[in-house]
This record gives structure tokens, sequence and C-alpha cells, in this order.
């Protein structure tokens, strides 16, 4: 797998966490809604389920104290103002079953005067718990944290205004018959006493804010009368006198009203909790989903900058390293600015080049440099040679060749030992090195033979310069052995030359040049009459060897000899 793959694998994993990641925030966000969705919801239906509790527990009260007290005509209105809860209840989708069978059967108990009112009122707090248990299943319904502490303190107090309205209609019953039944004063102080436990429970259980709202109705006068009243009859085990029944009815009901005020409001804090849970949860997943996709987006985009510097960078390095692998051009480099891991991957590739191109100039400097003398070696003139030949059977312009020989260097071995021969050797390529041009190519040959190559000049000017080196190695002192003298060929290039023909011409001259007696420049006749000129020296002092050649060569009779020579035969 490339590396290019790789990275767009990870790139295609990273966007697959980051949906994932949303996608599970999503889940979590919808989950929670859900459940604090039916919370709202149940909430309204337990508002019904209150009211509609609370409309059924005054006709509890107003049906079991008919008897001893109230009109008829009060009982036929709370049985409307139920039946009206009751039809909204329906209207919410909640079914209590039987509810309607059994309230309509009560009724008609209750219409017999001689019905047991004990019985009915029973047969209603049957009823009515049906209705709390159903209030309390849907308060705690869905599993949710949502307002848990004011739903816990919704269901206690709840019970504790079922009980109180038991309380109402006991007491209401017994005083209208006016009678000190101990089993009902009994029955009165277990009811007052779970009264008490469950505002006990409910004050523990509720938030500090419904807490704070339920204190001022809770300590209200109705609820300390009433509950005065029943701890009175508790204590005593009598019903007071002068208690009417339609003065505990009302300042009983005033009571319950109450803690329904405390009921409603607990049931509002609960939407009001709800809501505002659900807004906090969708305001957490709306930053939760701008956080992802910001943070992958960035991821994203990082990641994609930094893979695309880096391929492009690694594709410039490759193709840098193929095209030196391929041209062999060790002298190039690769651009290495950045400061990352690429640019010191081409740092150290550079230099590796600069070893490797050193290395390469040694090896160059050793095989193509004489080890002696430091000048080019014969292997170099045989490259520079086939590189100007080709030039010169292009442009046809004139080359010429020397080639020179030390005179007499076996005596020189012989009588001052090879250590001296060799220094020889050095101080002659030394000091024809600073004499020649930049042009000039100048190696040596093999032994103590040596070859000047001038790339641009003609048979005439390469006399010239001959003759020029020839004054020159006489005139030196050489160390140890003091004057040395060198023989010269020279040899011009024709067009039918080939590059052995050429050097075979001016080794012929060489030689004949050894024959005449040394210390001389010879070139083959034909070479000197095929020259086409082109000195390449200043021109005064090419006019002035010009003249001189010339004079020489006119008393020449086979071939040409250095001027030098030609002076020396005049005098
Ligand atoms: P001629 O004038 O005919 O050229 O005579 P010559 O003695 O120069 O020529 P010959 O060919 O007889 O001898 C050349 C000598 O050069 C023989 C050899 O030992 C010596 N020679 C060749 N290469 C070197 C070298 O590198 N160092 C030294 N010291 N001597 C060398
Ligand atoms: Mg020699
Ligand atoms: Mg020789």
């Amino acid at each position: 797998m490339s590396l290019r793959s790789k990275i767009l694998t990870l790139g295609f994993v990273a966007i697959l966490g980051m949906f994932f990641t949303l996608w599970f925030q999503y889940r979590s966000y919808s989950t929670q809604a859900q459940a604090i969705e039916t919370v709202t919801r149940n909430v309204k239906v337990v508002g019904a389920l209150s009211q509609a509790t609370h409309e059924l527990q005054k006709e509890r009260g107003l049906t079991t104290i008919k008897q001893a007290s109230t009109s008829g005509q009060a009982l036929a209105e709370q049985r409307s103002h139920t039946d009206e809860v009751l039809s909204k209840l329906a209207g919410t989708g909640i079914r209590i079953a039987g509810l309607d069978d059994t309230l309509g059967r009560l009724r008609v108990m209750a219409a017999s005067d001689t019905a047991d009112r004990f019985a009915i009122r029973d047969g209603y707090t049957k009823l009515l718990q049906t209705l709390i248990d159903e209030m309390g299943r849907l308060t705690h319904e869905s599993d949710t944290s949502v307002a848990r502490a004011d739903v816990t303190a919704h269901s206690h107090l709840m019970k504790a205004k079922e009980y109180l309205g038991r309380t109402r209609a006991t007491v209401g019953y017994e005083i209208g018959l006016k009678r000190d039944d101990p089993s009902v004063i009994n029955s009165l102080i277990r009811l007052k006493s779970i009264y008490d436990e469950e505002v006990r429970m409910f004050e523990l259980a509720a938030s500090p804010e419904l807490r704070e709202a339920s204190a001022a109705p809770l300590s209200g006068n109705e609820l300390a009368k009433t509950l005065h009243a029943v701890t009175q009859i508790v204590a005593t085990g009598k019903f007071p006198q002068e208690l009417a029944a339609q003065t505990w009815w009302s300042l009983a009901t005033a009571a319950i009203d109450r803690l329904k005020s405390v009921e409603d409001h607990s049931l509002h804090l609960i939407e009001q909790k709800a809501e505002g849970e659900l807004a906090r949860s969708r305001n957490a997943m709306n930053l939760g989903v701008v956080v992802t996709l910001g943070v992958g987006l960035a991821a994203f985009m990082l990641a994609l900058s930094t893979t695309v510097t880096l391929l492009r960078a690694l594709d410039r390095a490759l193709t840098s390293i193929e095209h030196i692998s391929i041209s062999q051009d060790f002298s190039s480099r690769l651009p290495a600015q950045s400061s990352d891991e690429i640019g010191r991957i081409s740092r150290s590739f550079n230099q590796l080049l600069d070893i490797a191109e050193k290395l390469l100039n040694e090896k160059d400097f050793l095989a193509t440099t004489d080890a002696l003398t430091g000048i080019n070696n014969r292997m170099r003139f045989g490259i520079v040679l086939d590189e100007e030949a080709g030039r010169k059977r292009r442009n046809k312009m004139p080359m010429s060749l020397i080639m020179f020989d030390i005179d007499h260097f076996k005596r020189i071995n012989d009588e001052h030992g090879h250590n001296t021969g060799d220094e020889i050797l050095k101080a002659l390529s030394s000091l024809v090195s600073k004499e020649i041009r930049f042009t000039d190519f100048f190696c040596r040959w093999g032994g103590e033979e040596f070859i000047l190559l001038l790339k641009d000049d003609g048979c005439d000017a390469a006399i010239v310069a001959a003759e020029k080196i020839r004054s020159l190695i006489e005139a030196a002192d050489f160390p140890t052995v003091g004057k040395v003298t060198c023989s010269f060929g020279v040899a011009h290039w024709k067009q039918d030359d080939t590059e052995i023909s050429l050097v075979a011409r001016a080794d012929k001259a060489l030689y004949e040049s050894k024959n005449e007696g040394r210390n001389r420049v010879r070139c083959p006749q034909g070479d000197w009459k095929n020259c086409p000129g082109g000195i390449n020296v200043p021109i005064w002092e090419g006019v002035v060897e010009l003249i001189e050649t010339w004079a020489w060569f006119k008393s020449s009779e086979h071939s040409c000899v250095s001027k030098a020579a030609h002076k020396r035969r005049k005098h």
C-alpha cells in the first residue's frame, strides 16, 4: 500500500469517526429529548388527573356528609363539575378502567337515603386511589433525572391531599350525625398522622424553589385551623358541638384548595424544568455538532494540506533523485529550504551528493591527472582530442599538436638518480604550464614525453609556440642538472586526419627532430604547406614571428625546422 493510499485511508477513517461522533451525539440527544417530552406530556395529563381527583374528592366529601348536613343542590352542582373535568380528562386520551361505571354506581347508591355512607366514601376512595396511582405511574414513567425531586414531592403532596380529603369527609359526616364514634376517632388519628408524614416527606423531597413556593400555603390559616380542629377532636375524643358541618366543610375545602394550589404549582415547576432541560440538551447538542464539525473540519483541512504538501515535496524529491540517477549529474541539488522532515531528508541527501560529487571529482582527477607532475595524463588527452577532433570536423577550423621529448633524459637518470629525474619532470611541467594559454591543453604523454594541443591554432602559430617553449626550456635553470633541452614535433590537423594519424605525424616530426640533433622544432612539410593559417597569439607578436618563420622556411629545403635552428644555422 503506497503512502498516498495509506493517508487517504486514514482521512476516510477520520471522517467516518467524525460522522459516528455526530450520530452518537444526535442519538443521545434524541433519547434524552424523548424522555423529557414524555415528562412534559405526562405532566399535562397528570394536571388533568389532579383536577379530576380534586373534584372527585369534593364529590366524595359532599356525598358522604349529604345525609348529615348538606343540601342536595350543592352535591348536584359538584357532580356537574366532576363530569366536566372528567370529560376534559377523557380529552387528554387517558383512560381509567371502570371510572365511569364505578362513579355511576356510587352515585346511584348515594341516591338512597338508607345507603351506607362510609361504604360510599370508601368506594370513592378506591376510585380516587386508582387515579392517584395513575398519576404516580405517569410522573415516574420516563426514566429521567428531570425535576426528580419535585416529581417525588408531588406524589407525597397528592397523598397528603387525599388523606386530608378523607379526613374532611369523615369529620363532616360525623359532625352531621352528632355522635362520637371511637372507631371514627381512631381512623382520624391514622389519617392525621399519615397526612403529617406525607407533608413531611413532601417538604423533605421538594426542591428549594417548590419548598419556598409551598411555605405560605402550607402554613396558611385555613390549613392551620383545619388541622387544629382535627387535633382537638383526636385529643378530646369528641366532635365539637359548636362546629357546624357547613363551617367545617368550608374550612377543610379551603385548606384542601390550598394544597391543590401547591400541587398545581409543583406540576408547573416540573413542566418548566422539563422544558428548560430540553432546551439545554438541544443547545448542548447544537454546540457539540458545531464543535465536532469545526474540529473535524479543521483537522481534515490540516491533514489535507499536510498530506498535499508532503506528497508534493516527496514527488519533487523523487523526481530530482530520479533525474540525478539517470543523468548522473551529481552537481545538482534537491530544494531543501523547508524545515520539515522532507527538508531534512533533502538536506541529508544533498550532503550525500556533496560527498559523491567530491569523490567523483577526486576519481576524475586521479584518472585524468598524471600522478607525478600533476598535469593532464594521456587518458584525459584521448578524451579531449576526441572532442576537439569532432568539433574540427564540423567547423573546419585549424588545430595543431606539439609533441616534445626531453633530450638524453636517460643520462640524467643515470647520472643524478631517478629522484632527480622526477624533479626535472615536475619542474619542466610546471614551467610549461605557466607559459601556455588557458585554451591550450597540456599533458604528459608518457615517460619524458609531453603533448601540447593548440585547439584553435594553425601550423605556423604552433611552430611559433613550440619554438617559444623550446627556448624557454633551454633558457631555464633546472635543479641539480642545470640545463635541459627538448626536441619538438608539430603536426597540423587535416580534414582527413584521425586522432591517431595526427599524433603519429607529430611523433614522426619529433623523431626527425631527434635525428637532426635534438633541441629543435620540426614540422612535416605537408602540414606546413596545407596550413590555412590562424595565429592565435597577440597580433604584434604573431606578425614578427610570421616574418621570421617565413624567412626561415624559404631557406629550408625539405621540411620546416624551427626558426631558432634556422638562426643557429645562419650563425
Ligand atoms: P632521447 O634524447 O633520444 O630521447 O634519449 P633519452 O634518454 O631521453 O630517451 P630514452 O628513451 O633512451 O630514455 C628515456 C628514459 O626516461 C628512460 C626512463 O628510465 C626514463 N623515464 C621514463 N619515465 C620516467 C619517470 O617517470 N621518472 C624518471 N626519473 N625517469 C623516467
Ligand atoms: Mg628523451
Ligand atoms: Mg622518449
